[in-house]
């Protein structure tokens, strides 16, 4: 199965975060290596499957391959909030999957965004995360009744901690005039989501998972002894992936997985929600 990669480019200029701070790849791989698992990928998803990995098993052989850096792909250039808040609102989840749905996805994101802040504190990920809370501001008259209608829809599911605050409350918070209220909830994380890739990189190396950077993989073959993944530097481009062991890809969008059953395929729609992926 060929995959395809992104093309190769300078990283720094590709965001604010990850111009943020000094950044030195890992060697590519040149040679051949057997692994027990292969995540292809590292943005958040990767990086989150290779922690747990290790993790739940340590002797297990894992190998991260990142066609660029670490944190090149959404990973690097988010807007680094640690929220629970998905692609859907709380009143349109509900209504598209129903309030029990509505309710599990909430808990879900909220686990994620403890999970996270605990993770950071554990093994003390240097990437300037801190927990100021979340306002979603009302501009108009409009809007402050959409949020307030969503606050009271949370408060009836029994999400704690989701509350509707006023202009006056809203304008203690943040000096402005043009609030007419706000949705506050304090389970909100801000992180330098480059570092926190980073982080999290020097976290799996001593864990003991390897991580290769500048090293696509362009290709995943099956054959006899398991999977092999191709990638073009070094003289032997292969990664053998044992039988009954896996490939995982956490390309994002941009591989498109067609091998079949022992490649597994995993994307992260928010930046926390590899978190809860346990
Ligand atoms: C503008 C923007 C703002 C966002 N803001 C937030 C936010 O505030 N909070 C939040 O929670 N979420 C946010 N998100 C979403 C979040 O960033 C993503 O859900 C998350 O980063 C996805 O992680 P990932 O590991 O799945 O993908 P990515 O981070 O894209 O990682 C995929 C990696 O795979 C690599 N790759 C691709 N092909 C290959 C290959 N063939 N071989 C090897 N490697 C390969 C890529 O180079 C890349 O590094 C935002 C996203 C965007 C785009």
């Amino acid at each position: 199965m060929p995959i395809s990669q992104p093309a190769s480019t300078s990283f720094a200029d590709k965001s604010f975060w990850l111009s943020s701070a000094p950044y030195t790849p890992n060697p590519s791989l040149a040679g051949d290596l057997t692994v027990d698992v292969a995540v292809l990928g590292g943005g958040y998803t990767g990086l989150a499957t290779a922690y747990f990995l290790k993790k739940a098993e340590p002797s297990l052989r894992v190998a991260l391959l990142e066609s660029e850096v670490i944190g090149f792909g959404a990973s690097g250039r988010n807007g680094g909030f640690s929220m629970t808040l998905f692609g859907l609102s709380l009143s349109v989840t509900a209504s598209l999957f129903g309030k029990e749905k509505a309710r599990q996805a909430h808990h879900y994101m909220e686990q994620a965004v403890e999970l996270l802040e605990s993770l950071v504190r554990e093994h003390k990920l240097e990437c300037d995360y801190e927990r100021p809370g979340f306002l979603r501001v009302a501009t108009t008259p409009l809007y402050a009744k959409r949020i307030h209608e969503e606050v009271e829809l949370a408060q009836r599911l029994g999400l704690e901690g989701i509350e509707w605050i006023d202009a006056e409350a809203t304008r203690r918070e943040v000096n402005s005039p043009l609030y007419l209220g706000a949705w506050r909830e304090p389970r909100c994380g801000l992180v330098n989501p480059a570092k926190l890739a980073w982080e999290l990189k020097r976290l799996i190396l001593s864990m003991g998972v390897q991580v290769f950077e500048h090293t696509p993989g362009t290709a995943i073959e099956r054959h006899a002894g398991g999977l092999l993944i191709h990638s073009p530097q070094g003289k032997v481009h292969r990664l053998e992936a044992r039988p009954g062991h896996q490939c995982l890809l956490a390309s994002h969008s941009h591989a498109a997985p067609q091998a079949g059953a022992r490649v597994h395929t995993h994307r992260a729609h928010r930046a926390a929600a590899p978190w809860a992926l346990r």
